[in-house]
Protein backbone atom coordinates (compact mmCIF):
# COMPACT_ATOMS: atom_id res chain seq x y z
CA UNK A 1 0.00 0.00 0.00
CA UNK A 2 0.87 3.45 -0.79
CA UNK A 3 1.01 5.71 2.20
CA UNK A 4 0.96 8.74 0.23
CA UNK A 5 -2.11 7.78 -1.73
CA UNK A 6 -5.10 10.52 -2.61
CA UNK A 7 -8.86 8.65 -2.01
CA UNK A 8 -10.52 10.88 -4.99
CA UNK A 9 -14.45 10.43 -5.60
CA UNK A 10 -15.60 11.66 -8.60
CA UNK A 11 -19.07 12.89 -9.46
CA UNK A 12 -20.25 9.51 -7.83
CA UNK A 13 -23.71 8.48 -8.35
CA UNK A 14 -24.74 5.12 -6.02
CA UNK A 15 -28.27 3.61 -6.16
CA UNK A 16 -30.20 0.94 -4.03
CA UNK A 17 -32.39 -1.33 -6.20
CA UNK A 18 -33.86 -0.21 -9.09
CA UNK A 19 -35.37 3.37 -7.76
CA UNK A 20 -33.26 4.80 -5.18
CA UNK A 21 -31.21 7.20 -5.77
CA UNK A 22 -28.53 7.44 -2.50
CA UNK A 23 -25.83 9.79 -3.97
CA UNK A 24 -26.02 12.30 -7.06
CA UNK A 25 -22.35 13.41 -8.30
CA UNK A 26 -20.60 13.69 -5.14
CA UNK A 27 -17.03 14.83 -5.36
CA UNK A 28 -14.54 14.71 -2.36
CA UNK A 29 -10.64 14.05 -2.28
CA UNK A 30 -9.03 12.84 1.01
CA UNK A 31 -5.01 14.25 0.93
CA UNK A 32 -2.48 11.45 2.39
CA UNK A 33 -2.38 11.75 6.23
CA UNK A 34 -5.63 14.21 6.62
CA UNK A 35 -9.17 13.92 8.21
CA UNK A 36 -11.44 14.76 6.71
CA UNK A 37 -15.46 15.01 7.82
CA UNK A 38 -18.66 14.10 6.70
CA UNK A 39 -21.42 15.73 7.74
CA UNK A 40 -24.83 15.42 7.24
CA UNK A 41 -28.32 14.34 8.96
CA UNK A 42 -30.16 10.94 9.41
CA UNK A 43 -30.12 9.75 5.38
CA UNK A 44 -27.93 12.29 3.73
CA UNK A 45 -26.19 9.38 2.37
CA UNK A 46 -22.93 9.59 4.59
CA UNK A 47 -22.65 5.69 5.25
CA UNK A 48 -23.48 5.40 1.57
CA UNK A 49 -20.22 7.17 0.15
CA UNK A 50 -18.34 4.52 3.10
CA UNK A 51 -19.37 1.95 1.64
CA UNK A 52 -18.42 2.71 -1.88
CA UNK A 53 -15.76 3.63 -0.67
CA UNK A 54 -14.77 0.48 1.44
CA UNK A 55 -16.47 -1.48 -1.64
CA UNK A 56 -19.12 -2.66 0.73
CA UNK A 57 -22.28 -1.40 -1.34
CA UNK A 58 -23.33 -4.89 -2.86
CA UNK A 59 -23.71 -6.22 0.48
CA UNK A 60 -26.43 -3.31 0.84
CA UNK A 61 -27.55 -4.16 -2.43
CA UNK A 62 -26.38 -0.17 -3.51
CA UNK A 63 -24.60 -0.29 -6.46
CA UNK A 64 -21.98 2.95 -8.16
CA UNK A 65 -24.43 3.89 -11.52
CA UNK A 66 -21.70 6.66 -12.43
CA UNK A 67 -18.27 8.34 -11.67
CA UNK A 68 -15.06 7.06 -10.19
CA UNK A 69 -13.21 6.11 -7.22
CA UNK A 70 -9.48 5.83 -7.09
CA UNK A 71 -7.23 5.12 -3.99
CA UNK A 72 -3.64 6.68 -5.66
CA UNK A 73 -3.34 3.83 -8.73
CA UNK A 74 -6.27 1.58 -7.63
CA UNK A 75 -9.63 2.16 -9.11
CA UNK A 76 -12.07 1.18 -6.18
CA UNK A 77 -15.45 0.31 -8.42
CA UNK A 78 -17.93 -0.25 -4.78
CA UNK A 79 -18.02 -4.23 -4.94
CA UNK A 80 -15.01 -5.57 -3.83
CA UNK A 81 -13.99 -4.71 -0.57
CA UNK A 82 -10.75 -7.33 -0.59
CA UNK A 83 -9.51 -4.69 -3.03
CA UNK A 84 -10.30 -2.05 -0.72
CA UNK A 85 -8.44 -3.82 1.81
CA UNK A 86 -5.59 -4.56 -0.14
CA UNK A 87 -5.48 -0.77 -1.23
CA UNK A 88 -4.87 0.19 2.17
CA UNK A 89 -8.69 1.26 2.64
CA UNK A 90 -10.21 -0.39 5.66
CA UNK A 91 -13.71 0.21 6.78
CA UNK A 92 -15.13 0.37 10.57
CA UNK A 93 -18.62 -0.14 10.31
CA UNK A 94 -21.45 1.83 12.24
CA UNK A 95 -22.94 0.28 15.37
CA UNK A 96 -19.60 -1.43 16.22
CA UNK A 97 -20.36 -4.31 14.75
CA UNK A 98 -18.07 -6.50 16.74
CA UNK A 99 -17.82 -10.32 16.62
CA UNK A 100 -20.09 -10.71 19.70
CA UNK A 101 -19.13 -14.73 20.81
CA UNK A 102 -15.89 -14.28 19.81
CA UNK A 103 -12.87 -12.76 22.11
CA UNK A 104 -11.19 -9.71 21.79
CA UNK A 105 -8.39 -11.60 20.62
CA UNK A 106 -9.98 -13.63 18.05
CA UNK A 107 -11.76 -10.46 16.65
CA UNK A 108 -8.49 -8.54 16.25
CA UNK A 109 -6.85 -12.02 14.86
CA UNK A 110 -9.98 -11.33 12.12
CA UNK A 111 -8.66 -8.00 11.20
CA UNK A 112 -5.40 -9.39 10.91
CA UNK A 113 -5.86 -12.57 8.73
CA UNK A 114 -4.83 -10.25 5.36
CA UNK A 115 -1.87 -9.55 6.95
CA UNK A 116 -1.11 -12.58 8.34
CA UNK A 117 -0.58 -14.16 4.88
CA UNK A 118 2.64 -11.61 4.63
CA UNK A 119 3.75 -12.34 7.82
CA UNK A 120 2.98 -13.24 11.61
CA UNK A 121 5.55 -10.33 12.13
CA UNK A 122 3.59 -7.71 10.98
CA UNK A 123 0.38 -9.06 12.86
CA UNK A 124 2.63 -8.73 16.07
CA UNK A 125 3.66 -5.32 15.34
CA UNK A 126 -0.08 -4.45 14.57
CA UNK A 127 -1.37 -5.97 17.34
CA UNK A 128 1.25 -4.49 19.70
CA UNK A 129 0.52 -0.63 18.20
CA UNK A 130 -3.59 -1.96 18.75
CA UNK A 131 -2.91 -2.60 22.70
CA UNK A 132 -0.57 0.82 23.02
CA UNK A 133 -3.70 3.02 21.44
CA UNK A 134 -6.13 0.84 23.88
CA UNK A 135 -4.84 -0.83 26.99
CA UNK A 136 -7.98 -1.48 28.15
CA UNK A 137 -8.39 -4.58 24.86
CA UNK A 138 -4.79 -5.58 26.63
CA UNK A 139 -6.84 -6.08 29.59
CA UNK A 140 -9.62 -8.12 27.97
CA UNK A 141 -8.05 -10.32 25.55
CA UNK A 142 -9.69 -13.76 26.50
CA UNK A 143 -13.37 -11.65 27.50
CA UNK A 144 -16.67 -12.39 25.05
CA UNK A 145 -16.65 -9.19 22.91
CA UNK A 146 -20.33 -8.85 23.23
CA UNK A 147 -19.71 -8.44 27.29
CA UNK A 148 -17.61 -5.59 26.74
CA UNK A 149 -19.08 -1.94 27.29
CA UNK A 150 -20.14 -0.44 24.31
CA UNK A 151 -17.22 2.29 24.48
CA UNK A 152 -14.95 -0.55 24.45
CA UNK A 153 -16.81 -2.23 21.71
CA UNK A 154 -15.98 0.81 19.41
CA UNK A 155 -12.63 0.45 20.45
CA UNK A 156 -12.54 -3.24 19.40
CA UNK A 157 -13.96 -2.44 16.04
CA UNK A 158 -11.44 0.33 15.85
CA UNK A 159 -8.78 -1.93 16.77
CA UNK A 160 -10.07 -4.81 14.30
CA UNK A 161 -9.41 -2.39 11.56
CA UNK A 162 -6.04 -1.62 12.32
CA UNK A 163 -4.96 -4.70 12.33
CA UNK A 164 -5.30 -4.79 8.83
CA UNK A 165 -2.67 -1.88 8.25
CA UNK A 166 -4.93 1.08 6.45
CA UNK A 167 -3.13 3.66 4.89
CA UNK A 168 -6.83 5.13 4.77
CA UNK A 169 -9.43 4.58 7.92
CA UNK A 170 -13.65 5.18 7.00
CA UNK A 171 -14.89 5.35 10.34
CA UNK A 172 -18.76 5.89 10.72
CA UNK A 173 -20.30 7.50 13.36
CA UNK A 174 -17.38 6.70 15.82
CA UNK A 175 -19.11 8.72 18.89
CA UNK A 176 -22.95 6.94 18.39
CA UNK A 177 -24.48 6.47 21.46
CA UNK A 178 -21.46 6.73 23.73
CA UNK A 179 -21.26 8.73 27.35
CA UNK A 180 -19.38 12.53 26.62
CA UNK A 181 -16.12 11.22 28.55
CA UNK A 182 -15.89 8.02 25.73
CA UNK A 183 -16.25 10.12 23.13
CA UNK A 184 -13.22 12.27 23.85
CA UNK A 185 -11.29 9.13 24.20
CA UNK A 186 -12.47 8.32 20.59
CA UNK A 187 -11.63 11.27 19.55
CA UNK A 188 -8.35 11.30 21.03
CA UNK A 189 -7.31 8.09 19.76
CA UNK A 190 -8.59 9.54 16.09
CA UNK A 191 -5.80 12.49 16.91
CA UNK A 192 -3.31 9.95 17.69
CA UNK A 193 -4.12 7.30 15.04
CA UNK A 194 -4.04 10.28 12.45
CA UNK A 195 -0.58 11.41 13.88
CA UNK A 196 1.03 8.08 13.41
CA UNK A 197 0.20 8.67 9.40
CA UNK A 198 -3.12 7.32 8.85
CA UNK A 199 -5.43 9.16 7.21
CA UNK A 200 -8.92 9.46 7.77
CA UNK A 201 -12.52 9.60 6.52
CA UNK A 202 -14.65 10.39 9.32
CA UNK A 203 -18.79 10.32 9.37
CA UNK A 204 -20.14 12.24 12.38
CA UNK A 205 -23.29 13.34 13.83
CA UNK A 206 -21.53 15.09 16.16
CA UNK A 207 -20.66 17.79 14.26
CA UNK A 208 -18.42 19.24 17.06
CA UNK A 209 -16.53 16.59 17.38
CA UNK A 210 -15.79 15.83 13.85
CA UNK A 211 -15.24 19.68 12.90
CA UNK A 212 -12.29 19.59 15.82
CA UNK A 213 -10.58 16.85 14.35
CA UNK A 214 -10.75 16.88 10.81
CA UNK A 215 -8.81 19.53 8.02
CA UNK A 216 -11.27 19.50 5.82
CA UNK A 217 -15.36 18.88 5.79
CA UNK A 218 -17.80 18.19 3.51
CA UNK A 219 -22.03 18.41 3.97
CA UNK A 220 -23.97 16.07 2.55
CA UNK A 221 -27.64 17.04 2.09
CA UNK A 222 -30.08 14.45 0.51
CA UNK A 223 -27.58 12.87 -1.39
CA UNK A 224 -25.25 15.67 -2.32
CA UNK A 225 -22.68 17.62 -1.49
CA UNK A 226 -24.02 20.67 -0.15
CA UNK A 227 -20.94 23.02 1.54
CA UNK A 228 -17.50 21.99 1.81
CA UNK A 229 -13.81 24.02 2.84
CA UNK A 230 -11.53 23.54 5.94
CA UNK A 231 -12.72 22.69 8.85
CA UNK A 232 -12.77 25.85 10.79
CA UNK A 233 -14.21 27.59 8.18
CA UNK A 234 -17.58 25.44 8.11
CA UNK A 235 -17.65 25.71 11.80
CA UNK A 236 -17.66 29.56 11.43
CA UNK A 237 -20.54 29.45 8.99
CA UNK A 238 -24.05 30.18 9.96
CA UNK A 239 -25.77 27.02 8.45
CA UNK A 240 -23.68 24.70 9.99
CA UNK A 241 -23.64 26.48 13.66
CA UNK A 242 -27.55 26.62 13.28
CA UNK A 243 -28.23 22.69 11.74
CA UNK A 244 -25.00 20.95 12.79
CA UNK A 245 -23.78 22.36 16.30
CA UNK A 246 -26.49 23.50 17.91
CA UNK A 247 -26.35 26.88 18.23
CA UNK A 248 -29.29 29.64 17.60
P1 LIG B 1 -27.52 7.58 8.94
O1 LIG B 1 -26.71 8.45 9.80
O2 LIG B 1 -28.97 7.53 9.34
O3 LIG B 1 -26.93 6.23 8.66
P2 LIG B 1 -26.56 8.43 6.37
O4 LIG B 1 -26.29 9.86 6.06
O5 LIG B 1 -25.42 7.56 6.66
O6 LIG B 1 -27.62 8.37 7.53
P3 LIG B 1 -27.31 6.48 4.42
O7 LIG B 1 -27.42 5.40 5.42
O8 LIG B 1 -26.14 6.50 3.52
O9 LIG B 1 -27.41 7.89 5.15
O10 LIG B 1 -28.65 6.49 3.56
C1 LIG B 1 -28.83 7.30 2.39
C2 LIG B 1 -30.16 6.96 1.74
O11 LIG B 1 -30.12 5.63 1.23
C3 LIG B 1 -31.35 6.98 2.69
O12 LIG B 1 -32.47 7.47 1.98
C4 LIG B 1 -31.53 5.54 3.09
O13 LIG B 1 -32.87 5.27 3.42
C5 LIG B 1 -31.12 4.82 1.82
N1 LIG B 1 -30.53 3.49 2.09
C6 LIG B 1 -29.48 3.21 2.87
N2 LIG B 1 -29.19 1.90 2.88
C7 LIG B 1 -30.10 1.32 2.08
C8 LIG B 1 -30.34 -0.03 1.65
N3 LIG B 1 -29.57 -1.03 2.06
N4 LIG B 1 -31.39 -0.24 0.82
C9 LIG B 1 -32.18 0.77 0.41
N5 LIG B 1 -31.99 2.04 0.76
C10 LIG B 1 -30.97 2.33 1.58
Amino acid sequence: PDGQAVLRVEELDVTYGRALSALRQVSLTVPPGAVVALLGANGAGKSTLLRAVSGTLRLHRGAVTAGRIRYGDTALDGQDPVAAVRAGVVQVPEGRRVFAGLTVDENLRAGGLGLGRRSPALVREARDRVFALFPRLAERTGQAAGLLSGGEQQMLAIGRALMAAPRLLLLDEPSLGLAPLMVERIAEVIREINAQGTAVLLVEQNAGMALSLADHAHVLEVGEVRLSGPAEELARTDAVRRLYLGET
